[in-house]
């Protein structure tokens, strides 16, 4: 079997284009374009080269994007409030830590010092609370997720993008993080898949992968998830960004898994680029939403 390569950067330009549509009708009704502060602290490369990206990627389609970098050594209070400020500066839609963050900074501090109606990156505990209180799809809404974590939107919007039948069916999720394995988890169980969460913990982590008619490698671990541990014919969404020798790889051994799984995403190329679209989405989400309260 060779599986279809479920292509990120096409479902990306389609989502992206529904995107700059609905930031373009905010902009012609409220007279500006939803913008995003991403707050950056010290001068980690890795934060450095990601702020950038956002940067290209925001003002392509003409929304705003406003860098702040702060000192390394910055006091925790004082970073708190400028987290504050921006929470409350009616100029900002969203709010973006970017990590690393120095170990000095206490994080539950900082994620409570976002407004939760700006936290674009779904971190606050009020945003994952209403995921994981959210009604499965087909049922009366209780209450509204809105604000999800990007990467794991990004990964049910390519599932969406390509006509994948989710309910009913095993999910099997290779990763616990807050902001990939934990919310990927709520919205596969949201869409009515029956899920599974694995961990550095799961005992024949293998013998489990192989019964996901969709595996999702949310680990950072290269090539973790074998060819031999995927069931024939399943999706297979691999999120994990790994260098191998200067190369980018997947948590999924990719040629391997193509010979078995029925859709794969690929490393570059799969999740990643939809990641970036989802963040403009809650940033135009939240836009939307604060201009309504407003
Ligand atoms: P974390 O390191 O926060 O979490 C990794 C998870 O994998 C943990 O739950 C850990 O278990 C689990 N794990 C580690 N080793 C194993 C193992 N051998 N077997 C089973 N489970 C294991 O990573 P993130 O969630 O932040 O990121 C995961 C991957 O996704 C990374 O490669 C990251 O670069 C990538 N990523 C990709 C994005 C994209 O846009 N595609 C965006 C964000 C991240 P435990 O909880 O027990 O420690």
């Amino acid at each position: 079997m060779t599986a279809t390569i479920l292509d990120g950067n096409e479902a990306a330009r389609s989502l992206r284009a529904e995107v700059e549509t609905r930031a373009g009708a905010f902009e012609a009704r409220y007279g500006r374009a939803p913008a995003v502060s991403a707050v950056r602290v010290g001068d980690d490369p890795g934060a450095a080269y990601y702020e950038r990206s956002l940067a290209r990627s925001f003002g392509r389609i003409g929304m705003g994007f406003r860098p702040h970098t702060l000192p390394l050594h910055i006091a925790e209070a004082e970073l708190v409030a400028q987290v504050e400020h921006l929470s409350v500066d009616p100029e900002v839609d969203g709010i973006i830590l970017l990590e690393p963050l120095p170990p000095h900074i206490d994080r539950t501090n900082l994620k409570r010092a976002l407004s939760p109606g700006k936290d674009v990156d779904g971190i606050h505990p009020l945003n994952i609370g209403r995921l994981a209180q959210a009604a499965p799809v087909g049922r009366p809404q209780g209450v509204d997720p809105c604000l999800v974590p990007a990467t794991p939107a990004g990964g049910m919007a390519i599932l969406r993008y390509y006509d994948v039948p989710i309910a009913g069916r095993h999910a099997v999720v290779v990763g616990r993080s807050n902001i990939v394995g934990k919310p990927l988890a709520l919205l596969l169980l949201r869409a009515n898949a029956t899920v599974t969460v694995c961990h550095s913990r799961t005992r024949d982590l293998a013998t489990i992968c192989r019964t996901g008619d969709i595996l999702c490698g949310a680990v950072g671990s290269a090539r973790l998830i074998k060819g031999d541990w995927i069931k024939p014919g399943a999706v297979v969404l691999d999120f994990g960004v790994n260098f191998v020798e200067g190369e980018m790889v997947g948590d999924v051994a990719f040629q391997e898994a193509t010979e078995v799984a029925g859709m794969i995403t690929p490393v570059p190329g799969g999740t990643g680029p939809v990641t970036n679209v989802m963040l403009m989405w809650n940033v135009v989400r939240a836009a939307e939403r604060q201009a309504q309260v407003i």
